[in-house]
């Protein structure tokens, strides 16, 4: 799949307009939406161009976490204490190349960002989920959706859980979310046009001044008097930039999550209209090896026997950690106490064995490693104490009861599954960037075709996507709405 096709033509060139909007959006996903629905609160004739036979996008298949939090409605009636400067420090700690306006603004605001989603009519349940999971099975709202309480987050930041999922039972919180704001949108009078992928934009002087789109075999001019918000989503499903731009991902061990619209059509925009693109090598990689919770109290090892991750990390931070070991290679030791067999992603029994030394043979591990690993581990878990890695104190006991076994939690062996979380250079309010920091005129990115809060796997916290999506999409309509 080629970018170049992804071009701005000068309006001295375009042959007529066909429409007209005060702002008009590519995209209806997650951010496409909810850039719609504030430009049209503004006052904005919007019209939003969407490239599939409907909305929705990648949004759709998504669990539906929203990671919010300092208080919210929910996290108040669980009786979850959280503060905005604890979520605030969190996100900073957990972020390679944190930008601190657009985290005090997520942070300051998430509040008022929830109650906003539940006023469009996004339902929200009062209720918590009791266990480690990766993605409540119920319509429960509230998870432990990232890193909060492992090592050394929890010492940066009070933990608390801030995974809010729409109320859905299952993987349908997204699609129900899209519905609903979907629904919101029209109401207000928003106008949607489908299988219409924008192609191009259209620059008047400085200004993007409008789009071209594709409809079947017919192409058409809509001019922008206000601003053009690209709300594309992500570039996983491109060979070509993936190869280019994200080895983590053009790992064919690593299964990539996409729809067919997920080119990256909006990034190539952006960036042939002078903008600049952001931690394209960033992704979000994950197979985890929990539920089951007890799971979490197994010792993880790579090839020489060694630890390398605290065990109780978030699944993608733990996932990507995998990927990192010499030859991708992993094994979950565990002995009776705790077996369980993975939920998820494969983790196939290696062999049980009656010691940890026949184990260590079996493995093929270096003579002696794995034994000593797992006497210092367990010299320490029988106090509750982890100096090695810090796994938290609930996740500790002495894995000394035979028979043991490995499960293989190799990349190769198992389901991982990722995405991409590169994206245009943006303002807070939504403005694409220019390299020397300039705004282009009249030109907005939101969601996962702009870069704003996730930016790698090992820091990633489920929800943040379209956490981040919603709240920045918000921002670059109403900001679009208001341009001139
Ligand atoms: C299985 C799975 C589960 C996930 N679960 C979660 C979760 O629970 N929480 C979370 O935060 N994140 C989750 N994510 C990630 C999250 O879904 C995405 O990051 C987020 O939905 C992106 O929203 P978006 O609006 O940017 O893109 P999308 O929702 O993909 O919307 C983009 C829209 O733009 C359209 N489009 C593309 N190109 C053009 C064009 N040129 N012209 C016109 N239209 C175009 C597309 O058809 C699409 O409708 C999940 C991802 C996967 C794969």
């Amino acid at each position: 799949m080629s970018n170049d096709r992804y071009r701005v033509m000068e309006v001295a060139a375009v042959p007529g307009w066909d429409d007209e909007a005060d702002v008009v959006i590519a995209g209806l996903g997650a951010a496409g939406v909810c850039a719609a629905i504030e430009a049209r609160l503004a006052g904005a004739d919007v019209l939003v161009l969407e490239r599939a036979s409907g909305g929705g996008g990648l949004t759709s298949s998504a669990a539906g976490h929203l990671y919010l939090g300092g208080g919210t409605r929910v996290q108040k009636a669980v009786g979850v204490e959280d503060s905005v400067e604890d979520m605030r420090q969190y996100l900073i700690h957990n972020t390679p190349e944190p930008e601190l306006d657009k985290i005090d603004l997520y942070c300051e605001q998430s509040v008022n960002h929830f109650d906003w989603l539940v006023e469009q009519g996004v339902p929200f349940n009062d209720t918590m989920f009791p266990t480690k999971h990766v993605l409540q099975p119920t319509d429960e709202c509230l998870i432990w959706s990232g890193n909060e309480e492992v090592w050394p987050y929890r010492e940066h930041a009070r933990p608390a859980p801030r995974g809010h999922k729409v109320a859905q039972e299952g993987e349908h919180g997204g699609s129900k979310m899209m519905e609903v704001l979907i629904t919101r949108a029209q109401e207000l009078g928003v106008r949607v046009v489908t299988e219409a992928a924008v192609t191009e934009l259209v620059r008047d002087g400085e200004r993007i001044a409008g789009v071209r789109y594709r409809s079947f075999d017919e192409e058409r001019g809509v001019h922008a008097r206000r601003g053009v918000v690209l709300a594309t989503g992500h570039f996983t499903g491109n060979d070509e930039a993936i190869r280019e731009y994200c080895q983590q991902l053009a790992d064919e061990r690593v299964h990539r999550q996409h729809t067919p619209a997920d080119d990256g059509s909006g990034i190539w925009l952006g960036l042939a209209a002078g903008g600049e693109a952001l931690h394209m090598g960033g992704a979000l990689i994950t197979c985890p090896f929990y539920p089951p919770e007890q799971l979490l109290k197994a010792v993880l090892v790579n090839r020489e026997g060694r630890r390398f991750v605290p065990e109780d990390s978030y699944h993608s931070r733990t996932s990507a950690f995998i990927t990192q070991q010499p030859g991708g290679v992993a094994y979950l030791i565990v002995d009776e106490k705790i077996f369980a067999r993975p939920e998820w992603g494969g983790y196939e029994v290696v062999d049980a064995w009656e010691s940890v030394e026949e184990m260590e043979h079996g493995l093929e591990l270096p003579p002696g490693s794995l034994v000593e690993t797992l006497r210092g581990y367990n010299e320490h878990a029988a106090r509750g104490e982890d100096p090695e890695l810090h796994k938290g104190a609930k996740w500790l006991t002495p894995l000394d009861t035979p028979p043991f076994a490995a499960l293989d939690a190799s990349l190769g062996r198992n389901a991982f599954v990722g995405f991409t979380l590169g994206g245009l250079r943006v303002s807070a309010e939504g403005e694409v960037l220019r390299p020397d920091g300039s705004p282009i005129a009249g030109l907005y990115a939101a969601g996962a075709c702009a870069s704003n809060i996730a930016q790698d796997a090992l820091g990633y916290s489920s929800g943040t996507c379209i956490g981040e999506s919603t709240f920045f999409g918000r921002r670059a309509g109403r900001h679009a709405a208001g341009a001139r």
